[in-house]
Order: C-alpha cells, then structure tokens, then sequence
C-alpha cells in the first residue's frame, strides 16, 4: 500500500545507521539521569535495545530477581563488529545523529547510554552477530566497564545479541541495599517484561527466573497477546477500539467495568510505541470511565496513541516514560472520545468477540476509514535488521481494531466512526437481545436471540436507561415536567428545608417542583416526566429525600456541574423498576429494545453488567450434547 508516510519510507528502508558519539551540543540537550534504578530498569533498557534491533523473538532469563543475574538474547540485526567498544560508550548511539533526529525520534532508545551506564554498574558480557559476520564477538566483563582495554574476541553464537548482566552493584554495597526482596524485584523485572510484550505481539518472548519458565509468549494477533496477559476477566469483558481524527491514532483495548481492578496496576498507554505515564492521557482514560466506574475501581486497558513523533517530545524523563504534548489539550479531548466511545457501544455481549468470515470485507471497511495517519500504511513487516520505526506498534493495533469492526456493534455515539456496512447492520440487528420469554424470581428477564439465551438483570437495566435518558433531556434543554395530580407532603427538619430554600433553582432545572409549605413541611408539585408514571407517594417522599441529601452533599452551586451524574444517578436508581414487579411479555420487550439504543446499556450506573448472553453451544456444553 502507499499510505505509508514519505517521511517514514527511507527511515524504514535506510539500512541500521553505524554507532557514533553524539556530538557535545546534542549531549548537553539530552536529558540525562540514572537508568538503573534497579534490575527491572536493566530488563528494559535491554529489551527496549532488542525491540530497537528488530528481533522478532527475545529470551530473558533472570536469576535472584535479576539481581544475580539478567540475560537478554535477541535474533535482531547485531552490531558490526568494528563498533562494538562504541556499544558500550556513553553517548553513542547508532539511533540519532542530530538536533532534528532527536525532534523525531522513532526508535524507543536514543541517548546512547544505557549500556554504558548498566557495564559501570554491572558485570556485562555481550554477544552479538550480524548476518553477514562470519562469527560472533564477545565482550568479557573484565573489559566491559573499562573503555581502554575493550577488546572484543571471536566467539559462539547466532546472529543477534545476547546481553548478560551479573552482580548489579558488586562494586557499590551502598546501593545494593536499596534493593527489595528477590520477589519484589522479580515483580517489577516482570512488570517491565509485560510492558514491552503489551506492546508487540507480533515478538515472540519467553521469562524465566531460577530456571522456571513465568511467561511463554508466541507471536499472536494484539488481542490474543493482551489477553494472555491480562487473564481472563479481562477476556471477557472488553471493548477493542480504533479511533482516528486528524493526524490522532488510537488504538487497543478498553477494558469493561466488570473487569476493573482494586488497583490501577494493569493500564498501559503507549505513544508512539513507547509505554509511558503521563498525567493528561491517564486523567483523559479516567474522564472517559467515570460514568461507567465506581470511584474505587481502577480500569484496565492497553491503549496505543500514534501521531508525528515531532508532535511529542519524548526527551524529558530518564527513564524515556514521561513524554510531552505539544498540544495537549487535543490530545485530551481525543483520547477521552475515543475510550468514552469504546465504552458507549451499545447491546453487545463483551465475550469473545466474533471473528468473521468476512474479515476481508471488514478490512475493506477498516481501510477506507483510516486516514493518512503517521503510521497508516502496509503491515508487511519491516526488512530485517534495521532499527524499526515504532509506528509498527500503531498498525499492529489498528489492524486489531480492522479484524474487529466486523464483530463491533455499529456506534451508537457515531461521530466521527465509520459506520459498518448496512448488511451487516441488519444481521447485528437480528442478533440484539431478542425476545422475551419470561421473569425469573422478579429479578431476572430471560429472552432468547439468534446465539441463545440472554439473562437481564431489569433494575440494573432499567437504571442505565432512565440515567442515560436523564442526561439527554438535561443536555437538550428546558426538562419537560410532569405536574402531580396530588401534590405530595412530608414532613421535613432544618437541614432539608433550608436545602429546598437554597436550591430551588437547580431543583427547578431538574425538572422538580419542590417547595417549603410550613417551617417543617415540604411539598412535591411536580416531577421530571421521565421519572414519572408511579404516582405512589411514599415512593416520591424517598426520591425527594435521597435528592435533597445528594444536592447538601454536593453544595447546590456545584451539583449540577461537578455532580450532576452522581444526582442523576441517584434519580434513575430511585425510579427504577424494583424487584418483584410483575412485567408484561410487552414491558420485557420494551425495556430489551431501549437497551439497545442506549449508550453503555450493558453496565448500570454502578459498572455492574445488566445483562448477559449464554450462546448455545455454552448450553450445549453445560449438558455435555455434541461430543
Ligand atoms: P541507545 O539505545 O540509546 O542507542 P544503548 O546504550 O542502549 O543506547 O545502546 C547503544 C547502541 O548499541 C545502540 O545504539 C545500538 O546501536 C547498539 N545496541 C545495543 N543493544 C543492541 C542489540 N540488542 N542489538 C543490536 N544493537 C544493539
Ligand atoms: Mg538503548
């Protein structure tokens, strides 16, 4: 395809540049700082090395946490043999020449450091082999950490490298003991490992400490790499996602609210192919889950971000995993609708997303709706041994999030989505929630559709609709009001009277007509139509109450911005259909259909599901038929 950027094609066809040392001036603008931390700071500054070299499969081996020992091995490109010593030189790199190649850096090292700093902290013994070396080289580690008598000899190996550091701060007892328990530096080498392996699947990797192997990775599709990572909540209950506007790529995998964690321990965010923390883009992911989140889960997801790296200065941290926007507040705002959309696709079971038959049409689709982004263009792999430009990361998702449109609900959100073809929104129509059969214990309606059964739970359900639906009335203006036809009275203390004193007019403007009648009487007139229809009035006591409690809360001048899903939240909950009410087959079907025009209707307002879908080959399997 020629969608490949012009810009990118030489940087992909260029042969590996030779290692040299930067020059003072480009020395001095770099930032520097201490790499090795610790020894899952060497495991990825190795394998960062070993992904920049274009290996398609790496070995980590460690020993003691990697405190003992650390071995990286590689089937990249290998390094000449007349630049080896440079390898281990500070500040020499083969990666970037000049200012502008620092402005646009591509490769995930760039300060030629790394090596150099690891060999004065280290035993480090590196083997290397390029193709066209008749042997391989070896630097011992009595020469390693010292320039002078660097002298590489002749040795065993294939081509690739093979970096093995031994005794991390023999020379400095003082340092050694900043360092933890074997197990928790064996965790952060391993969070280290799984950050890059996130990031390429198309890498095969193996981990193993003390000799036993902790993760076998084959070359895998981005989904099948992220859920062997990530484990089987996560498998189950996620939305992929591909979202392009401008120059802005995004894609990955947003997990679903049943798939949170207690902490924030498994959200990788990558730019340009490099994982990174960095406050916009996590408050943005934060922003997007917040209707969908209790504030005490963390989400999970793998999300990569392409743009023109010149847009992105990734020169601003040591450890290379802060990066700065140049415009961030657009990065923000497209982040946030990507995830935010991922979230809102509509009625769809989050298991297993189907892989179709007509991938190829799908990919016809995907194609078309991607635009000239940094890294659009072909997926045929970049020839061997040379550095790899880390837009492969960006296409590699993208064609996850292409393998995918097909199985994908249409957006519901819409925007700026390619829509999929009309066929196959028809067939997706068909399989919706289906029909409905019955209730079940006054909890539960059960339907049938064309994969099998589909068990709601009704207040959950109901709850995100009437929520959803509270919001759209806000947001489109006046809030239409359903007067009572016998205004309701209750009896009130200080506290709820002088609330309704105070915030008569954000009551008024959610559609509530609640007024003070006696120093300890209040009454309700009116009621947001949307939540009216039961006209019980102990029933519309709670809701005023539970209102009045939210807006003290809250503080009326900040309710209605700050808080205002919350108060919603607490409305739709109020309103909703409660246990044991009896449901006509026709309320089943109503309620099934508006879950399917609703955004985010597969989670209430509490991120628990409100529905799920057992095909019937999972029947099937239950009764053991077709064996
Ligand atoms: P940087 O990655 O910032 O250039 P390093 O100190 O990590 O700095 O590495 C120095 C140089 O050594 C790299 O620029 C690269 O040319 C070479 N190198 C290091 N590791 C490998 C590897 N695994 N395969 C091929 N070349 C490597
Ligand atoms: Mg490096």
């Amino acid at each position: 395809m020629s969608a490949v950027p012009s810009d990118d094609a030489p940087r992909l066809a260029a042969a590996r540049r030779p290692i040299r040392g930067l020059p003072d001036g480009l020395v001095s603008q770099i930032a520097a700082g201490e790499v090795v931390e610790r020894p899952a700071s060497v495991v990825k500054e190795l394998l960062e090395n070993a992904i920049d070299a274009g290996a398609t499969r790496i070995d980590v081996k460690l020993d003691g946490g990697g405190m003992r020992r650390i071995v990286v091995a590689d089937d990249g490109c290998g390094i000449p043999h007349d630049e080896m010593p440079l390898a281990l030189t500070r500040h020499a790199t083969s990666k970037i020449a000049s200012l502008a190649d620092l402005e646009r850096v591509a490769t995930l090292g760039f300060r030629g450091e790394a090596l150099a700093s690891i060999a004065s902290v280290a035993r480090v013994t590196m083997t290397t082999r390029t193709r066209d070396a008749a042997h391989a080289l070896r630097i011992a580690p009595s020469d390693a950490h010292d320039e002078s008598t660097r002298k590489p000899a002749p040795s065993a190996g294939g081509v690739g490298t093979s970096v093995e550091v031994a005794d991390l701060y023999h020379a400095t007892p003082a340092r050694r003991k900043f360092l933890k328990s074997e197990q928790t530096e064996l965790g952060h080498c391993v969070e280290a490992f799984r950050r890059v392996a996130a990031a390429r699947p198309d890498v095969a990797f193996t981990l193993s400490h003390n000799g036993r192997v902790v993760e076998h990775l084959n070359a895998a599709t981005p989904l099948d790499r992220v859920m062997q990572l990530l484990g089987d909540e996560f498998a189950a209950a996620h939305r992929p996602l591909s979202w392009v506007g401008g120059d802005l790529r995004m894609s990955g995998f947003a997990g679903l609210p049943t798939a949170s964690r207690a902490s924030a321990s498994a959200q990788y965010f990558y730019v340009n192919g490099r994982y990174v923390r960095d406050r916009i883009l996590a408050h943005a992911v934060r922003a997007a889950y917040q209707d969908v989140l209790h504030g005490d889960r963390h989400p999970v997801y793998v999300l990569a971000l392409d743009l023109d790296p010149a847009m992105v200065d990734v020169n601003v941290h040591p450890s290379k995993t802060e990066v700065r926007f140049r415009e961030s507040r657009g990065i923000h705002q497209f982040v946030f609708r990507g995830v935010a959309d991922a979230l809102a696709r509509g009625a769809e079971p989050a298991a297993s997303p189907r892989r179709t038959d007509d991938d190829a049409a799908s990919t016809e689709v995907g194609a078309r709706s991607y635009g000239p982004g940094p890294s659009a263009g072909s997926a045929a792999a970049p020839a061997r041994g040379v550095a790899q430009s880390t837009a492969t990361y960006g296409r590699l998702f993208s064609e996850a999030g292409r393998a995918f449109a097909a199985g994908d609900p249409p957006s519901m959100a819409g925007r700026d989505r390619v829509e999929a073809s009309p066929e196959r929104s028809v067939e997706l129509d068909e399989s919706g929630l289906g029909s409905a059969i019955g209730q079940l214990h006054g909890i539960y309606i059960l339907a049938q559709n064309a994969r099998g059964l589909v068990l709601v739970d009704m207040h959950a359900a109901h709850e995100r609709i009437l929520y959803e639906r509270l919001k759209n009335v806000l947001d489109a203006g006046p809030v239409p009001v359903q007067r009572l036809l016998i205004p309701v009275t209750l009896r009130a203390d200080d506290r709820e009277v002088g609330t309704v004193e105070e915030g008569g007019e954000v009551l008024a403007s959610l559609g509530f007509d609640i007024a003070v009648l006696t120093p300890t009487t209040l009454v309700v007139r009116a009621l947001p139509a949307l939540l009216a229809g039961n006209d019980d009035a102990a029933d519309i006591e709670t809701l005023a109450r539970n209102l009045l409690r939210d807006l003290e809360a809250f503080g009326a001048s900040r309710v209605l911005t700050e808080h205002r899903n919350e108060l919603l939240s607490t409305m739709a909950c109020h309103r909703a259909v409660r246990a044991n009410r009896r449901l006509t087959l026709d309320e089943m079907n109503a309620l099934l259909r508006q879950m399917e025009v609703t955004e985010r209707a597969d989670q209430c307002n509490h991120g628990r599901p409100t529905w799920t879908q057992w095909a019937i080959g999972d029947l099937d399997r239950l009764f053991m038929r077709g064996r």
